[in-house]
């Protein structure tokens, strides 16, 4: 009889030295980390990876936080959950963004059991936690035997499911910097049905400056349209240095339009997604730049 999964070794390391050790110990095709295992378990349901070893990650508590601080911004640890990051009282005074974009994350079960190092570094273009972090200026802390690195969360992804992870390390921390005075971030995502993956998603940071009129810098990332979650720096430079308005929001949200490189696909067409980017884009910035009046 065939079983639902295929026969595998599992190992649970206490600590990210033990982890990287086993993951040295074993080649990139046998053997596999896991987290919550929302989405790698579907992979090995549909027999699409079948690792000899899974090293399940989610025993080592040191990667389970959400810290905040001036100076050194926000830390999350690798295995915190979706659910914590909508619920924590630290997100939802310095970061409500995240918690908003948390809310779209598929159904409470799942944002129970998966974590948002899994999220990420799954390397899915309509993941949601992927654009609010390049918008947020966001970087990525990689652990590996032979020590540590940091990479910006706009350069992570590569191409669909692809990363910069090597075989042999592990995502440990995601970290935000401070956002500076007069600064309003704002995260939609359009989908067929209510909780499913993105079929375009937009995220905008804009900071104004000390007269809230002039736009001083933004940042627009946008998912779902690319193989790789991208930022649309011709639309920036389009706000940049200027004064919002909504004719500058309409130039802006078509020149993302035309940077984005998305597909058609069995549901939605290419031209679709790109006028859904236009209207997106439009719109989301419009709503960063009104809460950057309030901050
Ligand atoms: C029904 C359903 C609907 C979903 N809808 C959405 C949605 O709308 N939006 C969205 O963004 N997500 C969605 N997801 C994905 C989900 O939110 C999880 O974030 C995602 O599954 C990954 O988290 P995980 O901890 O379960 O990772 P796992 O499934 O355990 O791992 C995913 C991949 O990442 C690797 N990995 C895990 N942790 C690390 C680490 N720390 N370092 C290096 N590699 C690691 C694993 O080897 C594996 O390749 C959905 C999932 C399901 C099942």
């Amino acid at each position: 009889m065939k079983t639902i999964l295929n026969d595998f070794e599992h190992f649970a390391p206490k600590t990210v030295e033990e982890a990287l050790d086993l993951l040295s110990r074993y080649g990139e095709e046998e053997c596999k980390i896991v987290a919550g295992g929302q989405s790698l378990l579907i992979l090995m349901k549909q027999r699409l990876v079948t690792p000899k070893y899974l090293i399940d990650i989610k025993g080592i508590s040191a990667l389970d936080y959400i810290t905040f601080d001036e100076q050194q911004g926000l830390k999350i640890g690798a295995l915190t959950t979706h659910r914590a990051i909508e619920k924590s009282p630290v997100i939802e005074k310095y970061y409500p963004v995240l918690a908003e974009m948390e809310q779209n994350v598929s159904s409470v079960e799942t944002r129970n059991w998966g974590t948002i190092g899994g999220n990420i570094s799954h390397g899915d273009p309509s993941g949601d936690p992927a654009p609010v972090f390049i918008a947020l200026n966001g970087r990525l802390r990689i652990a590996g035997l032979n020590g540590e690195r940091t990479v910006e969360a706009e350069d992570f992804t590569l191409g669909y499911f692809e990363t910069v992870l090597g075989h042999d390390e592990l995502l440990t921390e995601i970290q935000v910097p401070a956002l500076p005075p007069h600064t309003g971030v704002k995260y939609t995502k359009f989908s067929q049905l209510q909780g499913d993956y993105a079929t375009a998603s937009v995220a905008v940071s804009i900071t104004l400056e000390a007269k809230k009129k002039t736009c001083s810098d933004v940042r627009i990332a946008l998912g779902a349209v690319a193989p790789a979650p991208m930022r649309a720096k011709k639309a920036e430079e389009i706000l940049r240095g200027e004064k919002i308005s909504d004719d500058l929001l309409a130039r802006a949200g078509q020149a993302a339009s035309e940077e984005a490189s998305p597909t058609t696909d069995a549901e939605v067409s290419e031209e679709y997604k790109r006028e859904l980017v236009k209207v997106l884009v439009k719109r989301v910035a419009k709503e960063a730049f009104e809460r950057a009046k309030k901050a």
